[in-house]
């Protein structure tokens, strides 16, 4: 017996040691060590043990002998027996823990990975300023970091304005305008002159008609003509009923007094963001030129959003205005005019 447990014993030491060990050479490797120490039982013995036994006056030693040499064998059966089972059951325990330690390295390989997808990320910036100008940090070159709803300002391909230039020459149909004398309000917003006009007065062009919102002054003006500037320019917004706008501009130069404009600066609050309602009303069509020839091509609002999809018509025939006049809107707002936009491949159409 005590041979048996000596043999177990070294059974378990090498099925630990090596769990992958083919079963067959683990427990035969453990048999060939232990056998030289266990007591032989052969068939010999067997033989003499029953040989004893069939002669029951010879001697009940000899029966005896043969009863204890039966019962050893039969223990060593259930304990081998028993060492295979406890092998079978040792190996699945190891086979679980090589799977489960696969299964972690996997688990944490992925979770590295997840963690370094997360870091590599771009950071989600969740960034949202309504303050912009003409310079530094928060002037045009930074417009669309400044917002996220102003993106177009950074990444927009129909930015405005543009160098009016290489225009395709063409029979341009004219603007038909439908301006009326109209009550309206001024505001300093900050950015611009701006005057919200009263409704009623409307522009028709490409069979589609846009009712003016309102109109707003640049220094110096933002649109160039074959790379030449002008001292200011009007912005006229309309839109029509679909909410598209048509924003036409018109060029001003120094000369003499214009009378829409003075009566919009005779009425100019005292305060940023204050509105005057003046009781007098406005002939927006003192300010159009008497030449109706024009530039059209597809661009942006200058000023954040910068949203695209917005119709120009840019007057050829540039308007006047008193020295004094541009001395006035000067003091408020010396700059305040997006740079040129590139066109990058633009149809620019123009009036023969
Ligand atoms: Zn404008």
């Amino acid at each position: 017996m005590r041979n048996l447990i000596a043999l177990f014993a070294c059974s378990l030491a090498i099925s630990t040691a090596g769990a992958n060990d083919p079963p067959a050479a683990a427990s035969s490797g453990a048999k060939a060590a232990a056998k030289p120490a266990a007591k032989p039982i052969t068939a010999d013995t067997i033989k003499l043990a029953a040989l004893a036994a069939s002669k029951p006056a010879a001697a009940p030693l000899a029966k005896e002998a043969a009863s204890q040499a039966l019962s050893e064998a039969d223990a060593e059966a259930e304990l081998s027996a028993k060492i295979a089972a406890r092998l079978a059951v040792m190996r699945a325990n190891q086979a679980a823990r090589l799977a489960a330690a696969a299964k972690a390295r996997k688990a944490s390989v992925s979770r590295r990975e997840a963690i370094v997808a997360i870091t590599q990320a771009p950071p989600a910036r969740p960034f949202h300023s309504e303050h912009w100008s003409y310079e530094g940090e928060t002037g045009p070159a930074n417009w669309g970091k400044i917002n996220s709803a102003w993106s177009k300002c950074g990444t927009g391909t129909r930015q405005s304005p543009i160098d009016l230039r290489d225009g395709m020459k063409v029979d341009l149909e004219q603007i038909t305008f439908d301006y009326k004398p109209s009550g309206f309000s001024v505001v300093d917003n900050g950015h611009t002159v701006q005057v919200t006009v009263g409704g009623g007065n409307f522009i028709t062009v490409q069979n589609r008609s846009y009712e003016l919102q309102q109109f707003h002054f640049h220094r110096p003006s933002e649109e160039r003509v074959n790379g030449k500037g002008f001292e200011m320019v009007v912005h006229m917004h309309h839109k029509d009923p679909e909410g598209r706008l048509a924003v036409l501009a018109v060029l001003l130069e120094r000369g003499k007094q214009n009378n829409m404009i003075q009566t919009v600066w005779n009425n100019l609050p005292l305060e940023k963001l204050d509105v005057v309602n003046p009781n007098v009303v406005l002939d927006v069509a003192e300010v159009l030129p008497q030449r109706r020839d024009y530039f059209t091509f597809m661009g942006s609002l200058t000023t954040p959003p910068c949203n695209e999809g917005v119709l120009w018509l840019v007057m050829k025939q540039p308007m006047q205005a008193s020295p004094a006049q541009m001395a006035l809107f000067s003091r408020m707002y010396p700059l305040n005019a997006r740079p040129i936009q590139a066109s990058s491949g633009r149809m620019i159409k123009e009036s023969n």
